[in-house]
């Protein structure tokens, strides 16, 4: 009888064990063929594109498409500021994007802005459409002599826009890479490179 009892437990872990194997499958599959270009804009940086591309492989499982440089479009630029604005670079990128790809992510050493409630001009870090196509990371604000810390503040900057281009709202969570950075370069030191649970659940990370 304890021989059956133990045969019957023995196949229920085997089917349970090729239930999650089965579902990991599906589930790589279908991120593996999520694809995103890297647009640069006047961004010359070879190393940290390749870095940012490692980066978007690594935690979303995308695959990434570095394109040629181009100069940032003429028609964002924002003269009083001597920047450009976001929210017109994310419809350019929009327009712009190949058929090929799911998503496309512009990247800038410049300034860019946007208008937020009263202040007709606010300079930020990133922007992205939630959901949608394109988003939009300057390396501007994330100036630091440290490499490394700057390499590490751009790749949270850049898998929070993606973040929102699959659906992500803001995030309440401190450590959180999808809480809003609201111009805070000190809030994007306290995040981990990582989403919280709740946000890998909403983006169907997890
Ligand atoms: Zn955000
Ligand atoms: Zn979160």
């Amino acid at each position: 009888m304890n021989q059956l009892k133990n045969a019957v437990f023995q196949l229920f872990f085997f089917c349970a064990f090729l239930f999650i194997a089965c579902n990991e499958i599906r589930y790589k599959d279908s991120l593996r063929s999520t694809s995103i270009a890297i647009q640069p804009y006047n961004f010359t940086d070879t190393a940290q594109l390749y870095f940012l591309k490692t980066n978007i492989e690594n935690y979303y499982h995308f695959k990434v498409i570095l394109l040629p440089n181009k100069e940032v479009p003429k028609e964002a630029w924002y003269a009083p500021r001597n920047r450009y604005k976001a929210d017109k670079l994310i419809r350019i990128l929009k327009d712009t994007k190949p058929d090929s790809v799911n998503y496309i992510m512009g990247i800038t050493p410049k300034d860019i802005s946007i208008k937020k409630e009263d202040i007709p001009d606010y300079g930020i870090m990133g922007l992205g459409f939630r959901p949608g196509p394109s988003c939009i990371v300057s390396t501007f604000r994330l100036k630091t002599p440290n490499k490394r810390l700057l390499n590490e503040r751009l790749a949270k900057v850049a898998l929070h826009e993606i973040g929102h281009n699959v659906g992500l709202p803001h995030c309440t969570t401190k450590d959180c890479f999808m809480h809003a950075a609201e111009g805070s370069i000190k809030q994007i030191d306290a995040e981990k490179r990582d989403m919280c649970s709740t946000c890998k659940k909403l983006a169907q990370l997890q």
